[in-house]
């Protein structure tokens, strides 16, 4: 078992397998992109199944494949296919912008995978344009709309942005109506790639709530696992569930039960703080290092911060330089 230096026990890990992406989300980063890893700096796929590995039997029962956009990564299905087979890994699932899904949902299907989190700020073809500075929502709506009348355990992750797609948190509560989808709105965070600093927003948890509920009175909480980021709600006569993620307010730190691993091998114990490791080499330098795998990460969740607050603090001048493709959001 993981249990960090609070006493918390870590038992979910969200793996970057890589840190390219086919969107240029505007608060993710800069147009002309980031600095991107080249492909020798990325986790190969056997490292990333040998770090699944390791990690599955120091006490991880959850993986969420995320990047990057996990699906520009031609071997995905293969370490999917090999998570899948993982004794002990009881839950996977991944999340991505959907654009480049559609080929490989009946192989996700095959392989039992059904969580998948669909990145979505917009229900309208030009709000998505502007936000993602790509011609993708078609492709995106047509895999969503397919994900969902195939059965996946779907949620929808929707930021809310000022100035730019607050017009769209009552339609996209109201296009999903009819379907057994949970739709999270998520605080924007500072994870942009240093293209805009800010130390406050418009849209934290409260005015997002408020928001609803002025749309929808009739709408009650829901019970949530303890360990769960979003606050989560449902609307009289709507079959799906909203949920509502503090990510910048922070107030769920108390229960984290995450880790994470970059595509370049970094562990990252908060998403607010630096890494604090790097396992590249030690996959690189072969198999005898799985002991030294396992400590640096017994090292690491050893010495975590409290709070995203805490995290903060220790760097505060450079962490919002990152954005959220290399973190691994
Ligand atoms: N490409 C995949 C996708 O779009 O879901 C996975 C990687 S993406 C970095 C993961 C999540 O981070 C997405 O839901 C995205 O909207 C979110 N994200 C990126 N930058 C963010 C920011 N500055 N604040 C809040 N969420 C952010």
């Amino acid at each position: 078992m993981l249990i960090d230096n609070h006493g918390r026990t870590i038992n979910y890990l969200r793996l970057a397998v890589t840190d390219r992406c086919n969107l240029r989300c505007n608060y993710c980063m800069p147009a002309q992109g980031i600095d991107f890893a080249k492909s020798e700096e990325l986790l190969s796929i056997s490292e990333l199944k040998r770090v699944s590995e390791l990690l599955v039997g120091q006490g991880i029962d959850k993986i969420r494949i995320t990047g990057g956009e996990p699906f520009a990564r031609k071997d995905l299905m293969e370490l999917l296919a090999h998570l899948s087979q993982l004794k002990g890994l009881d839950d996977i699932s991944v999340t991505t912008n959907a654009s480049l899904i559609g080929p490989h949902i009946d192989g996700l299907k095959a392989l039992g995978i059904k969580n998948i989190n669909v990145s979505l700020d917009s229900i309208k073809r030009e709000t998505f344009q502007r936000i993602t500075r790509r011609d993708g929502f078609d492709t995106v709506h047509d895999n969503l709309v397919r994900l969902i009348a195939e059965g996946f355990n779907v949620r929808i992750n929707f930021i809310v942005l000022e100035g730019q797609n607050e017009q769209d948190i009552i339609p996209v509560l109201e296009a999903m109506k009819h379907h057994r989808v949970s739709v999270r709105f998520l605080e924007e965070m500072p994870f942009n790639g240093g293209s805009r600093n800010f130390n406050k927003i418009k849209w934290d948890h409260v005015a997002i709530l408020d928001h609803i509920g002025k749309a929808y009175p009739k709408y009650h909480k829901l019970e949530s696992p303890k360990s769960s980021t979003s606050i989560n709600y449902k609307i009289r006569g709507h079959m799906g569930t909203f949920g509502i993620i503090p990510s910048f307010s922070r107030t769920f730190c108390g229960s984290c039960n995450r880790l994470r691993i970059t595509a370049r091998g970094d562990v990252i114990t908060c998403l607010y703080g630096r890494p604090v490791a790097n396992l590249m080499d030690l996959l690189r330098e072969g198999k005898h290092n799985d002991e030294m795998v396992r400590k640096t990460i017994l090292e690491a969740i050893s010495k975590r911060a409290k709070t995203g607050f805490e995290a903060q603090r220790e760097h505060a001048t450079t962490i919002f330089d990152r954005s959220m493709t290399s973190i691994g959001g």
